[in-house]
């Protein structure tokens, strides 16, 4: 058995020198070594061996293996260090293309960078707030007393007694004011959070709001930066109408529809049928606001105004859901 293992380890080392290919040296070492192979063969029948004998016959059998299993491995080795690498065993020009994930910004902040460089080329400075608003400059300050119904739980979020989730981008014209004397011209993006939630309403939602205070400011410069503003986000051929309105913050007031950007006017089930979209509120500011700040108001006048950015956004883009832009559905997002 010793002498038949020897054999067998002569017999693959001289196979080993004939061959020159991959494809050989693997093929013996299958022969050999493989689970069918001579040695394996070998090996296995030495449990039929006597006892006495078994000993030494398996640690030569396996010292036999070790050096045909080195031998080989060198063989390959070296086979592989000869070979030069083409550039076809790296690079394969036939494969497609990996494709790149692109991220993408979010519709909503997209369309809101697009309303604040409108208003940043007419000469506002954007400015921010905080989320969390004291009920002073939510509220009061805007000329809204303590008994209005838009102070109700039903519609706010009330983080404590003097705290709340503000419901507009407003408070930031208060605190802009209070912080500088005329003239002011802001735009002010944000979150707005309000009790509220169907198909054109989210409980967070966005809005920029608008201020521009300084002397001899009057309604006629309101209506031409908006109309700017409106024909710059959607077309020229866009027209607005101003209807009279009512917010506690501004005197007069004015909610501001454009011809429905679906239609042209004609009416259709967006605009349902008046052939009018409504975009945003405006005014002249309230006396009473200007008093609370300390502006003199005989001698300053300014305009404020505030729309919500996805009404913009499900406007400008076709959309009627506006859940949509907070499902995170990425066949939605990646449109944009
Ligand atoms: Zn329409």
């Amino acid at each position: 058995m010793k002498e038949e293992v020897k054999k067998v380890e002569q017999e693959a080392l001289n196979a080993l020198k004939e061959v020159s290919d991959l494809a050989g040296i693997r093929a013996l070492k299958s022969r050999f070594l493989g689970r069918n192979g001579i040695l394996t063969g070998l090996l296995r029948k030495i449990s039929r061996l006597p006892p006495e004998e078994r000993p030494e016959t398996g640690r030569l059998a396996n010292e036999v293996k070790k050096r045909l299993e080195q031998a080989f491995g060198k063989a390959l080795q070296a086979f592989e260090a000869g070979r030069e690498e083409t550039p076809a065993d790296v690079l394969d020009v036939t494969l497609p293309g990996r494709p790149l994930a692109m991220g993408r910004v979010h519709p909503i902040t997209q369309v809101s960078h697009t309303i604040c460089q409108i208003f940043q080329r007419l000469g506002f400075e954007i400015v921010e707030g905080p989320d969390v608003e004291l009920d002073y400059y939510n509220f009061e300050a805007l000329n809204i007393p303590r008994d209005h119904p838009a102070r109700d739980m039903q519609d706010t979020f009330y983080i404590s007694e003097n705290t709340v989730l503000r419901t507009h981008t407003s408070p930031i014209q208060v605190r802009v004011m209070e912080s500088q004397p005329p003239p002011v011209r802001i735009i002010a993006p944000g979150k707005a959070y309000r009790v509220d939630s169907d198909v054109s309403h989210t409980p967070m939602f966005h809005q920029v709001e608008g201020l521009m205070v300084q002397e001899n400011i009057s309604f006629g410069d309101l209506k031409g930066i908006l109309t700017t503003f409106v024909h710059q986000i959607f077309d020229e051929e866009t027209s607005l109408r101003f209807r009279p309105s009512f917010f506690p913050f501004t005197e007069p007031s004015a909610e501001v529809d454009i011809l429905c950007v679906i239609c042209r006017g004609k009416g259709c089930r967006v605009c349902s049928h008046t052939g009018w979209l409504e975009v945003l509120g405006a005014g002249m500011v309230h006396p009473a606001v200007f008093e609370m700040i300390g502006y003199d108001t005989d001698r300053y006048t300014g305009f404020a105004f505030g729309m919500g950015i996805e009404r913009i956004a499900m406007l400008k883009y076709g959309i009627e859901d506006i859940r949509k832009f907070y499902e995170n559905d990425l066949r939605f997002l990646e449109q944009f």
